[in-house]
């Protein structure tokens, strides 16, 4: 595989990172999926608008162009003959020589900027959108400010492995009893045709899947209500369901064991689903 490490293209083994670099050190960084179905990218422009504003939120200077962001994007994916699949993103504030709690100056201290690509034949065709997903809920115990797409990713990562030995396939987070979002993706839930999510700010990531998958809910004519669910509530609903750059919209059957309406796959997500896919292919870049 062809990775990118600060403008250049090298094999896996020989791109590298210093052991300073306050990515490494201190999960100082940010980072974006953009997800590619038949060699293109899925919704670049939102992702890239997205890092800028982490970027800003963390007083990180913005170390690459949107131009050359997107060539590098496209260079990757043509580079590793990626038709369906991801690329990874990763901006950290760099390497300053030394473990330090101050900022470098952006000046003398660029920050890193890391990109690679993962092959994932068959994305679109999961067959996990066919069956649905489990998940288990867990406290949200995550730093504050979830709207910053930041690395520090060790508590979702737990509730990933918590959900795995629960013989679910995800977790909800839960915070004052009201759901925030799974560990890497947003939460829905379906009541009599409407549909159901958490309110964007500082408690959950502003999704881009969610904000494209609103938008065509709404040309759709679909009623959507933005605002906290219970997990009794998402218990009972119709359907449940969670969207992300990779999982675009998957149906969730099972919550804590209990079954979401039929626990099959509902026809709201589903709809959403072909809608989101062929939408967002059309104006993929
Ligand atoms: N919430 C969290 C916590 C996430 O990690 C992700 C995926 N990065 C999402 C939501 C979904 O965001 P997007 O649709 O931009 O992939």
């Amino acid at each position: 595989r062809i990775v990118y490490v600060n403008g250049d293209y090298l094999p896996e083994e020989e791109a590298k990172v210093s052991v300073f670099d306050r990515g490494f050190l201190m999960a100082d960084g940010v980072y974006e999926v953009t997800s590619v179905l038949g060699g293109k990218l899925i919704d670049f422009d939102g992702h890239a608008a997205r890092l800028a504003r982490s970027l800003a939120e963390l007083d990180m200077a913005q170390p690459i162009s949107h131009e050359d962001l997107l060539a590098a994007h496209r260079e990757l994916v043509a580079r590793n003959g990626i038709e369906e699949g991801l690329v990874y993103l990763q901006i950290t504030r760099g390497n300053p020589g030394d473990r330090d709690f101050v900022f470098p100056d952006p000046e003398t201290t660029p920050g890193t900027v890391v990109m690679f690509t993962q092959s994932k034949p068959g994305l679109a065709a999961s067959p996990a959108a066919k069956t649905g997903i489990k998940v288990i809920s867990i406290p949200d115990q995550r730093w504050a400010r979830r709207d910053i797409k930041t690395v520090q990713l060790l508590y979702p990562s737990m509730g990933k492995m918590a959900a795995l030995a629960a013989g679910a396939d995800d977790a909800w987070f839960v915070e004052d009893g009201k759901v925030t979002e799974g560990t890497s993706n947003n939460a829905y839930i379906v009541k009599d045709g409407k549909i159901i999510t958490r309110e964007r700010s500082s408690d959950i990531l502003h999704g881009i899947t969610r904000a494209a998958v609103l938008r065509y809910a709404a040309e759709a004519q679909m009623e959507i209500e933005e605002r906290r669910f219970t997990l009794e509530e998402a218990q009972a609903a119709d359907e449940a369901f969670v969207t992300s750059a990779t999982a675009f919209v998957m149906p969730v059957v099972e919550i804590d064991g209990v079954k979401v309406g039929a626990g099959t796959p509902g026809p709201v997500a589903g709809r959403l689903r072909e809608i989101y896919l062929e939408e967002s292919l059309k104006s993929a870049i």
